[in-house]
């Protein structure tokens, strides 16, 4: 049986890569982990948001915190008009979070002290930070070995047969990031072709197998049945 990491060398750096993404990546660990759930919740210029943020004076963790939600929805509206409610107050959680466990230094994170689990833990403790949105921001934003693990991540996984119907997200999580070999850059990559392939071909009511991308990499006798 073909392997994972055979597949996930093959369809990573597939996709043309994010036009906005150097001029987020020379950011600081902050605007980062901002620069990612902006993106999540769809803001469409994001490296304008935050260049708002920076301007307003809202760059660094305290003075985010600092900030009631509405004011800071308000901000983020000037450049980001149909930002939710939501999007703010997660945004303050995270500053408040940075504030009272990294004194508001946000490049603590990136120390090696902290190991993965813990900032893969302590992220997905804020409310509004889901464990794939935590393992997110700890891919995009920190630098370290984390995979996002959507839905349809999990349909590939299971019918290439690699991962059982019944693993949990913990289980799928390591299997990805194992199957990469912990490197960054293959699994950025495999988290975009993952979830366009999982979109245009393994959609939820049956695999379009014939021409997708991971077609070589199916098992013998095909597609793992998980719809019935
Ligand atoms: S559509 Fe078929 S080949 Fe493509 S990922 Fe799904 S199961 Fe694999």
């Amino acid at each position: 049986m073909s392997t994972l990491a055979d597949a996930l060398n093959a369809i990573s750096g597939t996709l043309p890569t994010d036009p906005d993404g150097s001029s987020i990546q020379d950011r600081g660990p902050f605007l980062r982990m901002i620069a990612v759930l902006l993106k999540e919740a769809g803001v469409p210029d994001v490296s304008e948001t935050l260049d708002n943020l920076g301007e307003a004076g809202l760059a660094d963790p305290a003075s985010l915190a600092g900030t009631p939600t509405i004011d800071l929805l308000n901000q983020l509206r000037t450049s980001a008009p149909r930002v939710a409610p939501r999007v703010a107050a997660t945004l303050r959680r995270l500053a408040e979070w940075l504030v009272e466990f990294e004194a508001g230094q946000a490049d603590r994170l990136i120390d090696p002290d902290h190991s993965t689990q813990s900032l893969r833990d302590g992220l997905g403790s804020i409310k509004g930070i889901g464990r794939a949105t935590a393992d997110s921001l700890v891919l995009h934003a920190l630098g370290r070995p984390a995979f996002p693990v959507d839905r349809g991540t999990y349909r590939i996984l299971v019918r290439h047969g690699w991962l059982d119907l019944t693993a949990d997200y913990d289980e799928a999580h390591d299997l990805i990031v194992h199957g990469a070999s912990d490197r960054i850059d293959v699994l950025a990559e495999a988290e975009l072709a993952l979830a366009q392939i999982a979109r245009r071909h393994c959609r939820v009511q049956a695999p379009a197998c014939s021409g997708c991308p991971l077609e070589p990499f199916l098992p013998e006798g095909g597609a793992v049945e998980i719809d019935a």
